[in-house]
């Protein structure tokens, strides 16, 4: 089992004990729609092990951000935005307090669908 911070609120949705729309689910990530989504849609990725932010990340970390880059046109499509490039997706990792980061658990936002958006 991954490393957990029993604190953070997506560790407890990786758990299960906070429920969350899933998006995708495997061994290491989890995806599931933002509860305020700025976006027709938007859906953040996360990995399953707690890592702060991306300033935490590590070289052992390189295959799965990879995976998870790849896969997230995949799950775009899959939840609505349009093909590139008339569609298209907005990808976004807001990274410390100046880079705007609200949840201490590393996440890729993915946003897209049809303007205007709320945000963004
Ligand atoms: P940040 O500002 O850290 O990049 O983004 C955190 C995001 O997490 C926000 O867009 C916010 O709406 C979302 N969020 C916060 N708490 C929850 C929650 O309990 N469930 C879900 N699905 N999203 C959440
Ligand atoms: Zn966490």
């Amino acid at each position: 089992m991954s490393a957990s911070d029993p604190s953070c609120i997506f560790c407890k949705i990786v758990e299960g004990k906070i429920p969350s729309r899933k998006v995708y689910e495997d061994d290491e990530m989890l995806a599931f729609h933002d509860i305020n989504p700025w976006a027709p849609v938007h859906f953040l990725m996360v990995p399953k092990e707690h890592i702060a932010s991306m300033a935490q990340v590590e070289d052992r970390h390189q295959a799965l951000l990879g995976r998870m880059m790849a896969l997230a046109p995949r799950l775009a499509l899959q939840e609505g935005c349009r093909p590139y490039p008339q569609g298209g997706f907005r990808i976004v990792t807001n990274t410390g307090a100046e880079g705007g980061q609200e949840v201490q658990h590393l996440h890729v936002h993915v946003m897209g669908g049809p303007r205007p958006w709320a945000k963004g």
